[in-house]
């Protein structure tokens, strides 16, 4: 018997005071899929009330459609089924620029029901007959001073990891010395053996000449890559930078909506790392093609995640069975909500490595309870009509 969809619910949470900070942890927008009394739970990692519109919107035109027309009741019985199902939604969704974020939640909620039919972790089914561990570095935002990056560069070593990544903040958008002194701060609380990773969040826009100064404090402290000098699309600045760069390489990719955007990172903007967030760029199918593309091309495929466990857990999946690839990011600050989302947790051994779950799926419970707590009571309505109003988890 075929394994059709039976349900497909969004949860819509958040925590009750949302900052004005680049921390993508304070929601969520979890998705639920079930057929055959099973259960896949997957993430969206975007804005989460923008998703459930392009989910339950009515028809615009051909090419604007509800994205929940693609999904419901289709057949589930293998990958080939997922790429379908991929290749619907991306035609009905052609002229709304929200639908890979939103379709990349089902996608990997899917990717976690055909691991629990088959019993198998979701790595096996994309073809990876063993998993590595990975290195983990600690992702967090700059501090406001020096001195703060100093700290927090601190405490993590004294959490065991080996590798720190400091990004936005003040990093880019002050002068190249208060730039300068932030690399030497970080640098300083990391000590000389770890892995220091820096992300400019796009400060720069897409001019190299506010980049290039840059380079020296970078090389100087032994930067393993600047991330995300540029917006993504600035192809030509990229290229230009990396031109300049001696040993530190740039990393991007973490905006990339689609294959197609990653791989012309990689062939045009001569990134060293390629990082993918299986939440945005349409699940886990996507980003396994790009991780093939990455080693075709000598370039280094990493995770791009920043809340939940589930998310995680679901970023790893694409690159776990593959031994060169071996930092991944991983969320050092996240706001309770992310915390409390999952029953089980990603935790470091004792050599400071993680590891993808080898139970089915993607290995990770959803903590119902948590969903209740902080689910933020949604309707949408046309007229008299509801679209959408928040699903009760326990049902
Ligand atoms: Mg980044």
């Amino acid at each position: 018997m075929p394994m059709r969809i039976e349900s497909i619910d969004f949860f819509y949470v958040s925590m009750p005071q949302i900052e004005d900070i680049a921390d993508g942890s304070q929601d969520a927008l979890l998705v639920r899929v079930r057929a055959d009394g099973l259960t896949g739970w997957g993430e969206c990692e975007a804005s989460p009330l923008v998703c459930i519109a392009n989910w339950v919107c009515p028809m615009s035109h051909e090419i604007c459609k509800p994205l929940n027309q693609a999904v419901a009741n289709q057949v589930v019985d293998g990958p080939e089924d997922i790429a379908r199902i991929a290749r619907r939604v991306a035609r009905d969704g052609l002229d709304i620029a929200q639908t890979d974020h939103t379709f990349s939640g089902v996608e990997i909620a899917l990717w976690d029901l055909l691991g629990n039919k088959h019993g198998k972790p979701v790595y096996e089914l994309l073809g990876y007959d063993r998993v590595y561990p990975k290195t983990p570095y600690a992702s967090q935002l700059f501090g406001d001073t020096p001195d703060q990056t100093r700290q927090k560069a601190r405490a993590s070593v004294r959490q065991g990891f080996k590798a720190v990544k400091f990004g936005w903040g003040p990093y880019g958008l002050g002068d190249v010395e208060a730039d300068r002194l932030q690399v030497e701060a970080a640098r300083e609380g990391l000590g000389p053996e770890g892995i220091l990773l820096v992300d400019a969040g796009t400060a720069w826009g897409d001019d190299p000449r506010k980049a290039l100064p840059r380079l020296e404090a970078l090389e100087e402290h032994r930067a393993t890559w600047l991330e995300e000098p540029f917006v993504g699309e600035a192809l030509e600045a990229h290229a230009e930078l990396a031109a300049h760069c001696r040993k530190v390489r740039l990393a991007g990719g973490e905006g990339a909506r689609n294959i197609h955007m990653a791989r012309h990172l990689i062939d045009y903007g001569k990134v060293g790392f390629i990082q993918i967030d299986t939440g945005r760029i349409g699940g886990i199918g996507p980003s396994k093609k790009v991780c093939d593309h990455a080693r075709a091309h000598g370039v280094t495929y990493v995770n791009h995640t920043f809340t939940t466990h589930l998310a995680l857990s679901a970023s790893l999946q694409p690159f776990s069975g593959v031994e060169d690839s071996w930092l991944c990011e991983y969320p050092v600050e996240p706001k309770a909500l992310a915390v409390e989302l999952n029953h089980d947790e990603l935790a470091l051994n004792d050599a400071g490595q993680i590891q993808v779950p080898a139970r089915p799926g993607l290995g990770v419970e959803v903590n119902l309870g948590a969903i209740e707590k902080y689910l933020v009571e949604t309707q949408i309505k046309i007229g008299d009509r509801v679209l959408y109003r928040s699903p009760d988890p326990n049902s």
